[in-house]
């Protein structure tokens, strides 16, 4: 099983995709984890990030993709993960696509967490995970990266039939309901 958790940041995607991974028995695959993990071992990669990831900017699409499909090539990826902030644009997207084409894969949901803005920025100020990107100026920026760059990735999924909208407002638990709900029957 092969699920997306989208959506802006601050919809809870983290806190959701790790129940979700528990509740199937999968993988929970975070692309800004590996990043910060990254930066924080101080590896190349991290060197190269650090600097965009502060800003609230994207990493470059070819960084990610790469990172994505060297890992899902991982022995442990093949019962199924839930992957959370990738894609992260359209053409992630595109790439996502091929290389499970390449698999013989295939996306099973993409589930789209939605919450209004000034939630968004409440949750992101009060996280207090002391992310040098969770400052009001830099989560406006990602606030707009993600309209501008990420948003049409739900009309992607759209088209190819696997979109599924859940209210991300309310408890973890009544969001995680709601989440288990939405999901594809099998
Ligand atoms: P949030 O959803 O709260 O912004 P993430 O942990 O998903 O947090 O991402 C943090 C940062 O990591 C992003 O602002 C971006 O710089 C970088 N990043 C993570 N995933 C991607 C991706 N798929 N493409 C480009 N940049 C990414």
């Amino acid at each position: 099983m092969r699920i997306i958790i989208f959506g802006p940041p601050g919809a809870g995607k983290g806190t959701q995709a790790k129940k979700v991974a528990e509740h199937f028995g999968i993988i929970h695959l975070s692309t800004g984890k590996m990043f910060r993990d990254a930066i924080n071992e101080g590896t190349e990669l991290g060197k190269i990030v650090k600097f965009i990831i502060d800003e609230g900017q994207l990493v470059p699409d070819q960084t990610v993709v790469d990172m994505v499909e060297e890992t899902i090539a991982g022995e442990e990826y093949k019962k199924g993960y839930i992957i959370d902030g990738f894609p992260r644009t359209v053409e992630q997207a595109v790439a996502f696509d091929n290389m499970l084409e390449r698999r013989n894969e295939a996306v099973d949901a993409f589930i789209s967490l939605y919450a209004p803005d000034d939630e968004l920025i409440q949750r992101l100020l009060a996280r207090g995970e002391g992310r040098s990107d969770d400052t009001e100026e830099k989560i406006k920026t990602r606030l707009e990266v993600y309209k501008k760059e990420t948003a049409p990735v739900m009309e992607h999924y759209q088209q190819a039939g696997l979109f599924r909208s859940v209210d991300g407002t309310g408890t973890v638990d009544e969001i995680f309901q709601r989440i288990l709900s939405a999901m594809p029957e099998k």
